[in-house]
């Protein structure tokens, strides 16, 4: 193939790669859109196949063959709640590749004596960012596995270690660009940015571990975008920048309906928040539990109804319950919704494709901003194990470590039922006033259980 044939599929790649992102901005397009990425994906590689600096297919075949072995089993058969540890373990592995591919870039031109300052400036941007991403991703692969402790690891003077670290990654790369063939340089480089991938992650809780995978995912893009400027590719250096991009803007996103400024998360404070909020900011109050038999009842005979989805939903699988549950009502005429608030669970999106899943349809799974509207006309509110973000505290108590987040606002409903195994706090760790609200009512349980009773009690009635 032509090195203009080469160049022309990349942009082909290119094209079906942004077209994808475009598509994964909506539930009823996402499917499309990871098509549109494989596709893209392959387009590229097949491209790159014909590359006239490829020496040998034999290798190629053997790493495209063990890693279709380590993928396919981790694509397959990982559940949806181990979602976020399985990515961060794609993003190590993706900037591990980065980070071989510069050092064996440099280890190439060190031998050839062809090293030049342009060069040896992308190599460094690629194995800093490259080994950052590799150790840090590595972290939050064992704080999510709870192979490693998921509470913040800090020791005194932390934020000045890391700062130290990472000028001294800074001064190796200056060094290298003024002294290419400076091999101590180079791998003093490599070694800090490693270093300091795992101490920028350690002193941060498990729980928060998503946004840091979305900003590691950021750093192993502008790693990629570096390999492009290396070895002169132009598809890394798009695909990178699409990825670093993207990553960031998720990363803010997720800050902001946390309630979390980016800085906050950049300078890794946050993962304390748990740890340091008050044990309570309820006002106090009982919660009244109620039976399978009333709240079936009660579901029944409601015309207009909201299913509130939140992070137990994801640890008890119960999603395909829920669907059925809905079905159930909408068959004797009622009218259910699905609520989605942009960081119910533990990764963007997790409602989404947890229900998507299910098969809910598209057009049922309305966002907050829309939903909130529709609550005060709402018979019953169907809480499954959400807590934070269906917490009144952050509209109405600025003593809350989660005032001024985003939240469904459930209690405007007629009456919500509250589906959880017992009194457990939220991700936050806050209280939850809506729990003791007069119109409340607790039916306690794991919720795949909850809503299979309920199902087989509605259908009675
Ligand atoms: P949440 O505040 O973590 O509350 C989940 C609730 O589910 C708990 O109160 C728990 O109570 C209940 N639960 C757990 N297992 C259950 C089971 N098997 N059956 C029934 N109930 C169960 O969840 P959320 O309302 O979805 O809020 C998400 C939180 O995570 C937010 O604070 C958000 O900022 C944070 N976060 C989100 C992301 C993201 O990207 N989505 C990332 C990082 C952090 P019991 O123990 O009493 O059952």
């Amino acid at each position: 193939m032509s090195e203009i044939l080469i160049q022309l599929s990349y942009l082909l790649a290119a094209f079906l790669f942004i077209s994808a992102l475009r598509a994964l901005g909506r539930p009823d397009s996402a499917r499309h859109g990871m098509q549109l990425a494989a596709f893209g994906m392959a387009v590229a590689i097949v491209a790159t196949l014909f590359h006239a600096r490829i020496v040998s297919y034999e290798w190629i075949a053997v790493g495209a063959a063990v890693g279709a072995i380590a993928g396919y089993p981790l694509g397959m058969w990982v559940p949806m709640t181990a979602m976020p540890q399985r990515i961060a373990l794609s993003h190590a592995f993706g900037a591990l590749a980065a980070t071989l591919v510069g050092i064996g870039e440099y280890i190439t031109g060190f031998s050839a004596g062809t090293l030049d300052r342009s060069t040896v400036a992308a190599l460094s941007l690629e194995v800093f960012f490259g080994g950052l991403t590799v150790t840090g991703s590595l972290m939050a692969f064992g704080k999510l596995q709870e192979i490693l402790p998921g509470r913040p690891l800090t020791f005194r003077g932390q934020n000045a270690a890391n700062a130290q670290l990472f000028a001294a990654a800074c001064g190796c790369m200056v060094w290298l660009i003024a002294f290419p063939t400076q091999l101590l340089a180079f791998s003093g480089m490599v070694a800090f940015a490693a270093l300091l991938g795992l101490l920028f992650v350690l002193p941060i809780g498990g729980a928060d571990m998503p946004v840091v995978v979305s900003l590691l995912n950021s750093y192993a893009g502008l790693a990629a975008v570096a390999t492009g400027f290396a070895i002169d590719n132009n598809i890394l250096i798009i695909v990178g920048a699409l990825d670093g991009l993207s990553g960031l803007i998720l990363s803010i996103a997720m800050s902001k309906a946390m309630n979390r400024s980016f800085g906050n998360v950049l300078f890794g404070a946050f993962g304390a928040t748990a740890a340091n909020a008050p044990a309570a900011t309820a006002a106090g109050g009982e919660m009244s539990a109620t039976t399978t038999e009333d709240a079936a009842l009660r579901l029944a005979y409601a015309e207009r109804l909201i299913m509130v989805p939140g992070y137990g939903l994801a640890v008890s699988q119960a999603q395909h319950q829920m669907r059925e549950l809905g079905d159930l009502i909408e068959k004797r005429g009622g009218d259910v919704r699905y609520a989605i608030h942009p960081v119910a669970g533990r990764m963007p999106g997790h409602m989404n494709v947890l229900l998507a899943e299910a098969g809910v349809p598209y057009d049922k799974l309305i966002d907050m901003d829309e939903i909130n509207e529709r609550f005060v006309e709402t018979d019953v509110a169907i809480v499954v194990g959400a807590n934070d973000v269906v917490n009144p505290a952050a509209r109405t108590n600025p003593g809350s470590p989660i005032f001024g987040m985003p939240i469904l606002k459930v209690e405007d409903a007629k009456s919500v039922l509250v589906l959880k195994r017992g009194k457990g706090k939220g991700f936050s760790g806050v209280e939850n006033d809506l729990f003791v609200d007069p119109k409340t009512s607790m039916l306690f349980g794991d919720a795949r259980q909850s809503l299979l009773d309920l199902g087989l009690q509605v259908k009675e009635a």
